[in-house]
């Protein structure tokens, strides 16, 4: 299968504004933000969607929010954001690696359309 063009940010073959990184995750600002700050969180493991998620990345998703919230607050967040998590084809999922979107510095209106 080709490569997702988020495993090619892992592998350092294409650039990406990284914000934060450890030995499971990576968090860097979506290429066409959709609010003043607009970053992603995703596991190093290829994991192609929370709907393929398993009881064995338990661990891992609790880790992945929890970036999500640490970084949401040093990016300055204090007043509130989103997180977003779309799921296959009706929940807009475009790129096929498990990604967590954090959306904020502008008041965000609901539903989503
Ligand atoms: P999805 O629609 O799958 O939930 O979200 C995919 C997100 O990845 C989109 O918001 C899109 O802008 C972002 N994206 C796609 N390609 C790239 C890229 O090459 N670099 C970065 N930083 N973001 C990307």
């Amino acid at each position: 299968m080709a490569k997702t063009v988020f495993k090619k940010i892992i592998d350092g073959e294409i650039p990406a504004n990284v914000v934060y990184e450890d030995d499971r995750c990576l968090a860097f600002l979506d290429v066409n933000p959709q609010a003043p700050i607009h970053f992603l969180v995703i596991p190093r493991t290829e994991i192609p969607s929370l709907a393929s998620a398993s009881d064995s990345d338990r661990e891992l998703l609790g880790h992945l929010l929890l970036v999500a919230h640490n970084v949401a607050k040093e990016q300055g967040l204090s007043d509130g954001y989103r997180t977003v998590i779309n799921i296959g084809e009706d929940g807009g999922q475009t790129v096929p690696h498990l990604h967590i979107h954090v959306l904020g510095g502008r008041r965000l209106s609901w539903p989503p359309g």
